[in-house]
């Protein structure tokens, strides 16, 4: 094979673990070397010259479209001025976080960091801080980042379920001990800890949708109960909303579930793939940030991300991208739907808006248990077939689709029309 993917991945594994910046992306080498060299709209295209219509969506952040030429140019007007100052605040800092404070309705406060680990990482500080206390809770199935303080329970094997599990090597001891993981949807087992615990409870943790295993949709009385109990216990709410905000909504889904957390994590899709998070939330609690709390970073409120963040708010606002996307989105699980019940495959499509997922499993989803046993094989071969078909989306079995502006009907039928050829034969 002279393919220059399998060329370029073979030098890759010599000095690049895996051949990947991140475990995750590793995967995608699966069923052969992904090598992207350029991408535009919905399209990706790799170094042989293979077009792929993307849903990995570099795991979600690309909204508007790959290369969107205002982004683009918005962030090279700013580079042309200075690509990093390190200094003092600048006016567009100012712009974005006054925007970020009208649009998400727990923000009165905003801090720039670079990714989404260092805001959950920051945010778990501040509530620590602010309770001066250190035990926090997170929900088997949800994901925050690789830290320490959270690195647990993501997706774990079936048998450690329910106790906590370290999602690598290395992970502090003392952070096993400070954090408690608990079952999503499940008010009466929060309930119950809080009865027992809620006063040694720093902070409470969520994706209010854990979309790091396809998509669980929340229950509205569970969303309520650790609104209501944090508030009673003086603990800090804090709903981690990189999936979430702007993508399904650009006030976050706080807005549409009606629960206002104290903290807010933001990030991915409002820079379109730019390297940019924020943590935003009460100004009672985010003003003891650079008062005795350290929230730091060289790159932190970088010029040329938020002038993306800018750029990209403005045309989700002037092009109502989330109402287009979140009904596209409704199409799709409906026609794989009605694919998964013409072929007879023992599956279900999950989702909410402009993220789907097909799961090689029956039944509700309403927990991480529920999600636990999908058939991972299958998955791994239907991404395959799917990636032949000139469909591009990771081969884990628990991750998930994701919509841009620049999918349409067209990308529906074909994705529907190849699910259909692949789905009638793996399931053979
Ligand atoms: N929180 C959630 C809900 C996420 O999905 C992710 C990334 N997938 C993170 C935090 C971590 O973000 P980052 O990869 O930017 O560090």
């Amino acid at each position: 094979m002279s393919l220059r993917s399998f060329e370029i991945y073979e030098k890759a594994s010599k000095i690049i673990p895996k051949a990947a910046q991140t475990g995750l992306r590793a995967e995608t080498h699966y069923p052969h070397p992904f090598v992207p060299e350029r991408a535009f709209g919905c399209k990706i295209v790799d170094v042989d010259g293979r077009v792929y219509t993307d849903y990995h969506l570099a795991f979600g952040p690309i909204l508007l479209g790959h290369n969107h030429p205002e982004v683009n140019e918005a962030v090279k007007e700013q580079i042309e001025e200075g690509v990093l100052f390190g200094a003092g605040v600048c006016e567009l800092e100012v712009e974005v976080a006054e925007k970020l404070v009208e649009l998400i309705p727990s923000a009165e406060m905003v801090t720039f960091v670079n990714s989404g680990t260092e805001a959950t990482y920051h945010a778990i500080r501040l509530s620590r801080a602010y309770t001066e206390r250190e035990k926090i809770i997170k929900f088997e199935g949800c994901y925050h980042g690789w830290h320490d303080y959270v690195a647990f329970n993501v997706n774990p094997p079936k048998e450690k379920m329910g106790r906590i599990y370290p999602q690598s090597r290395g992970i502090l001891k003392a952070a096993y001990e400070t954090t408690t993981v608990l079952p999503f949807n499940d008010k009466e087992a929060f309930e119950e800890y809080m009865a027992e615990h809620g006063e040694e409870v720093a902070g409470v943790i969520l994706e209010p949708i854990p979309h790091s295993v396809g998509a669980i949709i929340p229950k509205r009385d569970f969303l309520k109960s650790l609104r209501k109990e944090t508030k009673s216990y003086g603990s800090v709410l804090i709903f981690d909303e990189i999936i979430t905000a702007f993508r399904h909504n650009i006030h976050g889904v706080q807005e549409e579930f009606g629960v206002i957390p104290d903290l807010t994590t933001i990030g991915k899709s409002m820079g379109n793939g730019y390297p940019v998070a924020a943590i935003v939330g009460k100004e009672e609690i985010m003003s003891l940030v650079h008062n005795g709390v350290l929230v730091s970073g060289t790159y932190s409120g970088h010029p040329a991300s938020l002038a993306a963040v800018k750029k990209t708010i403005e045309v989700l606002e002037r092009e109502k991208v989330v109402e287009y996307i979140s009904k596209l989105g409704e199409e799709y699980r409906k026609a794989i739907k009605d694919v998964i019940e013409d072929t007879e495959t023992k599956a279900r499509v999950v989702g909410y808006k402009s993220i789907f997922a097909i799961q090689f499993a029956e039944g509700e989803v309403v927990d991480y248990s529920s999600v636990v046993d999908v058939d991972r094989e299958k998955f791994k071969a239907f991404a395959a077939e799917m990636r032949k078909r000139g469909i591009f989306f990771t081969p884990n079995p628990l991750k998930r689709c994701h919509l841009s502006a620049k999918h349409s009907e067209k990308e529906l039928e074909e994705f529907v029309s190849s699910a259909f050829e692949v789905l009638r034969r793996i399931d053979a």
